[in-house]
């Protein structure tokens, strides 16, 4: 009981960052498209293969972004899980579409690509799948049913950095995909986000949206004489100090996955033999998947009271978690979308997961001392010895 705090997130800081934003400070440089910017965008097209990779201030901005791109009108359906996060549905319900809620996968929890068909209405305009705890979806499935049926594809990949699908980075596989930096993610920047653009017919106009709907990226690049109001748009870029922040980041963001993914192995073997036990299910990677270890979360067996769990490890001070609750049955949720059939998987995962403390810096002792709580919760410790 007297034991210190395991909080569920703590932000690692590579100790580059407030170096770099002096920098950028002492350049005078503080507004956006400055150089950490630049290096930020040329990073992340280098890794993700996108076309064109934008900062914006969160993924949220980036969601809006792709909305706003797509021409997205009132009256247009767009089909996304349900378990998810509020972003995924709001951008697109700003523009006056209607959410589709699907299913997802029991294995996965990820948009079950083979229940996506049987949505499409004609005014469905895209699909949005969401890569749950940095686990792809089933893309190429994905991808055919779209193409099919003429959709566009965005990828919320929010969860998704550093992790990818057949060899292929996450975000970089539908029209556009978006990224979070936000500090409960991998690579961070307080606030952050990017979009990443890979149909080459939609680049210039994605600076137009992010530029307030102006074409003052190309004025700046001289390829116009002056800049103009072009279309609707917003401010959806992030100033040169977040950038200076992200790019110290994205320098370490090899070994923070690589760090991440062996806290996320050794909870994977702890739980092993509670899985064995029939109490819970641990995470499933399907094998063309190559994740980040953003998450590690749990799945117990329907018969146990989660609360009860979740009470123990508030007990211990450790900071373990469920997760969101379906956007089908929020009130915003019900207002402006519908679901799609029964959702029966998302029900019960959404009353079944709970989310272990994960972060760079995460002792192996400390993650002992989380699963001895959970197997004491569970009242398993003399049942599972043999
Ligand atoms: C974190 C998250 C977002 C929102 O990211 P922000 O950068 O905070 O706007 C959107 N979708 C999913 C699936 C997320 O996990």
């Amino acid at each position: 009981m007297n034991e210190n705090p395991i909080p569920f997130n703590w932000p690692y800081m590579t100790g580059k960052e407030i170096g770099y934003i002096a920098e950028a400070h002492a350049e005078g440089q503080l507004a956006g498209d400055g150089p950490f910017t630049r290096r930020c965008h040329a990073w992340l097209e280098d890794r993700s293969g996108c076309v064109k990779a934008l900062l914006t201030h969160s993924c949220t901005a980036a969601l809006e972004m792709s909305a706003l791109l797509l021409d997205i009108e009132p009256g247009d359906e767009v089909i996304m899980p349900s378990y998810t996060f509020v972003s995924t549905a709001n951008a697109f319900a700003l523009r006056g579409a209607q959410p589709v809620f699907v299913d997802v996968r029991e294995d996965t929890l990820n948009l079950d690509e083979r229940l996506v068909e049987s949505a499409i209405t004609a005014r469905t305009r895209a699909i949005v799948p969401v890569h749950y705890a940095g686990v792809a979806c089933e893309m190429d499935t994905i991808m055919t049913t779209a193409r099919r049926h003429q959709l566009k594809v965005v990828e919320d990949a929010a969860q998704g950095v550093m992790a990818s699908y057949k060899g292929r980075a996450l975000g970089s596989i539908g029209d556009m995909g978006a990224y979070s930096f936000h500090e409960t993610k991998n690579v961070i920047s307080g606030e952050g986000g990017s979009l990443l653009v890979n149909d080459p017919g939609l680049a210039s106009r994605a600076e137009i949206i992010r530029e307030k709907g102006t074409d003052r990226s190309r004025f700046f690049r001289g390829e116009v004489d002056k800049y103009t109001w072009q279309e609707l748009g917003s401010s959806f870029l992030p100033g040169e100090l977040i950038a200076a922040f992200l790019w110290a980041q994205f320098e370490e963001a090899d070994r923070i996955t690589r760090k991440r993914l062996v806290s996320w192995q050794n909870y994977h073997n702890l739980l092993a033999p509670l899985e064995a036990g029939g109490v819970l299910r641990r995470p499933v990677v399907p094998k063309d998947c190559r994740h980040n270890a953003h998450m590690y979360y749990l799945l117990l067996a329907p018969e146990i009271d989660r609360q009860i769990v979740l009470d123990e490890f508030k007990k211990n001070n450790i900071g373990a978690v469920f997760h969101y609750v379906p956007l089908h049955s929020s009130p915003a949720g019900q207002k402006f979308g519908r679901a799609h059939g029964d959702l029966n998987v998302t029900d019960s995962v959404a009353q079944r997961l709970i989310r272990l403390p994960l972060w760079v810096g995460l002792t192996a002792g400390q993650q002992e001392r989380v699963v001895a709580v959970l197997k004491n919760a569970l009242n398993l410790k003399g049942s599972i010895a043999h």
